[in-house]
Formats: C-alpha cells, structure tokens, sequence
C-alpha cells in the first residue's frame, strides 16, 4: 500500500460529507490507516466478506476479482439494497433487478440480503414534516424493521428530488437508500460482533472526478474494533483503478453476460431514473418506457422543481436528444419484466457479446 493519508483528517471529513448521524456508534480511528492506493491487501485475515451488490458491471468486477485472487468463497455474501423498496412504488429501478441479483446469486451460491428504506425513494421524497421511515433489512435469522431514533432527529421536509451533485447531503439518495442503509445493516447484527468484516463496493475512479478522490482501503465508518463490540470493519474499493475495458474482459473471462441496462445502450446500470440521467437516456426511457418517465414529470410538477439544474421538465429534458435505437429486443424483452428469465452466464443460445452500452460514459452520470 503507498499514499498512506491522515486518517485524522481524511475520516472525519467523509463522515461530514456523508452527512450521517452515527447513532451513538463508538467510532475508533484504527491504526490500520487509510490508503489511497491498495491494490492488493491479505484478505485472508477477514472472516466475512461482504460485497454490495448493484447488478451493474462494476460490482460485478468485484465478484469475479475476488475469484481470481483466489478468495475462499465460502466467506462471501452479497447484499443488494433495493431503491424502490418492497412496498409498491416502481418510480426508480429497473424492473428485473431485484430477480436478477437473486438469481446471479443462486448461480454463484452466494447467500444474498436485500436491505431497504421502508417505501423507497419515492416514500422519502414525499417526506413532509415527518420522521424518515424504517430500514428494512433482511438478515439469516429473517427480517428486521429498523424504526427511526425520534429523539436524536426531527422530523423533516423533502419534497424535491435529491439535487444533482457530488455534495450527499444535498443528492440526498445515494446516504438514504444505500449507504445509511448499508451502515444499519452493520450495526443491528451481532453476528458482527467480534468478527473482521470486509465489505467491498464497486466504484472505479474513472467513472467521475468525485470517485477519483475515493481512498482504496480504509475503516468503515462503524468500525470499532477496539470497542466492546470488537466489530472490525474495513472498505476495500478493489476495482477502483480499473478502466471499462478491464471490467468487460472480467466479465468476458468469467462468462458472465452483460447485465440487460448495457444490452440495451445504458454506459450504467443503477436506478433506470437515475438524476443523472442524460438528454440521450431521458429520450430514449420516453421512447420504449412511457409508464417509466411520466411518474417522474408528474412528481416534479407537484414538487415545482425540477429534476434538471436549467429547470427544465424531465420531458422537456427527452426532447433535447433523440431516442436510442434498441436492437437487442431480447433484453428489451427483458427490461419489460419483473421476472429475469435470461441467464446469468453465456450459454450455446445466448453468446458473450460486447454490449452496445459498453464506453458509452457520456449518457450517464455518477451514483
Ligand atoms: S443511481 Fe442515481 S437516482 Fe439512484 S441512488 Fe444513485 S444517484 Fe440516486
């Protein structure tokens, strides 16, 4: 490891940029650093291995890495945290992500959590002078409901969708739905306890400035190994140094076909409405996705405030660009279903092929 930085300065101003109440955690500064720079750490040190699972390439990449280093699979668990959550709404994600990620998992053998904020985004966007809802996090002894600490916040305002930006307090979604989300998921179990966990994200610092600033290893935020809990806890980002192209050739090696979004000219598979969505996505989700986009423009209307920077309606937005031309009606097919019925790896019927979303980075923006 080299470009060791002052965990004294760099720790606390993640956190503050997080915006994350931390509960009362004991938060240790280990003596163990933060790194800019690893490439390769002793993973064998760890007893479980937690990958956050997106169904994008990149946390894909994490996956096949792990088995090219040679993990002990045994050790690794998949956790996917569902934007839209389990109660309804359908405004953010893709409709087969959910099956997608447990099927990949059942392909693999690797047990899989989803965790979620109680009515997803759209329920935290509606928000209007209340408490946020619970986290909703699925664990091996079932499922648990997370109420909110009423006496450490106060109930609060959003109506207005997360702002475009790198700032998280302000794009709000990616600390609420995911991180907050994933940080609970650490807390509330103690089979945590006592034990060195590594949980591994998928960022790469060519996808936006912002992630080019990202440390390759350093403690989680609820890392407190030297508390009573004794509950280890570090970050590795392990493709963060990757290029797209070492990302597809992984997947490639590995047989894993690409994920429906790139089949269909996405460069990214995250929320289908993303914020960042471009002119070219908006276009081209109006297109072969009325139902998809409408929701959004109505929410804005109702909010009086736009999704875009220039205030400009999402539709308005569509009309800037042309649409996409799909070709792979197969994943077309696919994107229309709640239900994924494709393989996950290649077979005689369905071949490895580059998708056409492959290097396309200009129509998407950073998670
Ligand atoms: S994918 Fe886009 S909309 Fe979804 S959480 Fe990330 S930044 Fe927000």
């Amino acid at each position: 490891m080299s470009h060791t930085f002052d965990d004294k300065i760099i720790i606390p101003s993640l956190q503050e940029q997080m915006g994350l109440a931390l509960g009362g955690e004991e938060i240790i500064t280990p003596d163990t650093g933060v790194y800019f720079s690893a490439e390769e750490i002793d993973i064998t040190i760890y007893d479980k291995i937690i990958i956050c699972m997106s169904g994008g390439k990149d946390s894909w990449a994490t996956l096949l890495h792990l088995y090219d280093i040679g993990v002990d699979r045994s050790k690794i668990e998949l956790w996917h945290h569902d934007v839209d959550g389990r109660e309804g709404s359908t405004l953010m994600d893709w409709a087969f992500m959910a099956d997608y990620n447990r099927k990949l998992a059942e392909h693999f053998n690797h047990p899989l959590y989803f965790s979620w904020l109680k009515g997803g985004m759209e329920r935290e966007m509606l928000k209007e002078n209340e408490y946020s809802q619970p986290h909703m996090i699925e664990t091996p002894d079932g499922l648990l409901e997370l109420p909110r600490d009423t006496k450490r916040s106060k109930p609060s305002t959003r109506l207005k969708f997360p702002q475009v930006g790198a700032n998280l307090q302000t794009r709000w979604c990616s600390s609420a739905l995911k991180i907050d989300v994933g940080r609970r998921q650490l807390t509330n179990q103690t089979r945590f306890d006592q034990k060195k966990v590594l949980f591994i994200t998928g960022e790469r610092r060519q996808e936006s400035s912002n992630r080019a600033k990202y440390n390759q290893f350093e403690p989680h935020m609820v890392d407190c190994r030297a508390g009573k809990k004794g509950r280890h806890v570090d970050v590795w980002r392990p493709v963060l140094h990757w290029q797209e192209d070492r990302v597809w050739d992984a997947l490639q090696r590995h047989g894993v076909l690409a994920p429906v979004p790139y089949r269909l000219g996405w460069g990214r598979s995250s929320c289908m409405t993303c914020i960042f969505n471009s002119p070219t996505i908006w276009a081209t989700i109006r297109e072969y996705f009325p139902e998809k986009i409408m929701p959004i423009a109505s929410l804005e209307d109702r909010f009086g405030t736009t999704i875009s920077r220039d205030r400009i309606n999402v539709l308005d937005v569509s009309n800037k660009a042309k649409p996409m031309e799909i070709s792979d009606l197969v994943a077309l097919d696919q994107a229309m279903r709640e239900d994924y019925i494709l393989p996950v790896v290649a077979n005689a019927e369905h071949k490895w092929v580059m998708p056409a979303g492959a290097f396309n980075e200009s129509v998407c923006g950073p998670s």
